[in-house]
């Protein structure tokens, strides 16, 4: 079967004409690069001093980007996507939280969340932050003392803490199982999203405790993996070696990466070698080989496309076909962030395949780390912009013209 990205009816169903005049603005307004980048500097200090821009930012951005406040206001736009053949990954996107009270709240929303995912039809998975409930300071420490550095087989040195410091540690660890033993029970994925490269170590180390904890006999627990870093996919290699010495599956969702500009600027300040790609085609040539890796593999790995690369997906389609007859596979799932790519989604969809689109939620201010990244995703600094402006002017135009009679 020929799949195509460019059925802008499908892709736009879902949206009313003025949704899509309101998406068309936002993009054109994220394509002037100056703006984006002053936007993105002064939005959470506006947010911090409590200037009144919350309406702008609900009314524009967020309702773009994000499934509402609230679990509950979730729920118009799953459905939606669920008259679509579309699933959702749901995320309690809160970010920068630090301090006890905050890690325990986190915890017991994310449980509520699975809860409620079982109770859906079309939720197979919730996605995790480990900074969630972990302070990052801790994992910094972690990272900084890890014993096999950027392996698959990092185990966690706790010989750097103080006492304090490891009942922390182990708090989170408690949490994190917590998660996993309830999103098991009622048959939920858990992704563990990747963060930046100086805390990744002992979010990879738990990570993988969790997966030989609860991927025995069927896959809850997946890890992140940032093709935009030069060594994964040596270490996805790794990790399914790992799977395969300790007899679990191995669960794995593929990124490029979303903090490339933190991470070059971060090496750059503290002159060390930067850990990202040379250039966006060695992050592509990863990516698609990483793909290739665990399409022959799907035995034992669960693999989710998380990407909005029109290449990409398609190759998995290509690959899947030859190798099975079948663009479907009960252990492969594609994804892309809510407001992002329609195109490939809904077309994705249409052709029999098990894709989501990655819903984050909660209070406007506790997601604007979030917003901002998406902001300068989609900025013409990126060039996704264009893409996605495209498309959305091809749907308005294609429901201007006058209907032909039959
Ligand atoms: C379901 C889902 C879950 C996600 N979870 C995570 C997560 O846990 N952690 C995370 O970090 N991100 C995550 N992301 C975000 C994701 O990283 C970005 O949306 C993604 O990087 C955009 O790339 P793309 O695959 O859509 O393809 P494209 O748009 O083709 O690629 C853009 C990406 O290429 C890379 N790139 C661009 N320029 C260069 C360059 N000059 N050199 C090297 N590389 C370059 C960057 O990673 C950039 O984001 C997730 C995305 C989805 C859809």
């Amino acid at each position: 079967m020929d799949i195509s990205f460019d059925n802008t009816e499908f892709a736009f169903a879902y949206k009313t004409d003025k949704d899509l005049k309101k998406a068309s603005l936002l993009f054109s307004t994220m394509n002037i690069g100056w703006l984006v980048k002053l936007g993105t500097r002064l939005t959470p200090w506006a947010i911090k001093a409590k200037l009144p821009i919350n309406g702008i930012i609900k009314n524009t951005i967020f309702k773009q980007f994000v499934g509402g406040e609230s679990l509950e206001e979730t729920k118009n736009v799953v459905n939606t996507l669920r008259h679509y053949n579309v699933q959702a990954i749901l995320d309690y996107g809160v970010e920068g939280k630090e301090g006890e009270d905050n890690f325990e709240q986190a915890t017991n929303e994310f449980i509520k969340v699975i809860e409620y995912a079982a109770t859906q039809k079309n939720i197979p998975f919730i996605s995790v932050k480990l900074t969630g409930f972990a302070r990052f300071g801790l994992l910094e420490k972690l990272d900084a003392a890890a014993n096999n550095k950027d392996g698959a087989e990092a185990t966690i040195n706790t010989d750097v803490l103080s006492n304090e410091e490891k009942a922390e540690l182990e708090k989170v660890s408690v949490r994190l199982i917590k998660i996993c033993d309830v999103a098991s029970k009622n048959d939920i994925g858990v992704l563990i999203d990747a963060e930046e490269t100086w805390i990744q170590d002992p979010v990879d180390a738990l990570t993988m405790q969790m997966m030989e904890l609860f991927n025995k006999q069927k896959v809850v627990v997946y890890n992140t993996v940032q093709l935009y870093r030069a060594d994964r996919l040596q270490f996805l290699k790794d990790c399914f070696e790992q799977a395969q010495i300790k007899q679990f599956i191995l669960g794995t969702k593929l990124v490029r990466g979303a903090y490339l500009e933190k991470e070059r600027k971060r090496a750059k300040e503290m002159n060390y070698p930067s850990p990202i790609q040379p250039d966006k085609p060695a992050t592509d040539n990863d990516y698609n080989a990483a793909i290739e890796f665990c399409i022959p593999r799907l035995e034992n790995i669960f693999l989710i496309v998380a990407s909005h690369n029109e290449f990409s997906n398609l190759y998995t389609t290509q690959l899947l076909q030859k190798q099975f007859g079948s663009v479907n596979h009960k252990h492969i799932h594609f994804s892309q962030l809510y407001g992002m790519s329609d195109n490939i989604t809904f077309n994705l969809a249409k052709a029999g395949c098990s894709v989501s689109k990655y819903l984050p939620f909660g209070p406007i201010k506790d997601v604007i780390p979030y917003l901002m990244r998406r902001a300068q995703e989609n900025s013409s600094i990126s060039g996704h912009t264009g893409r996605e402006l495209s498309l959305i002017k091809k749907e308005l135009k294609r429901r201007a013209a006058p209907q032909r009679s039959p």
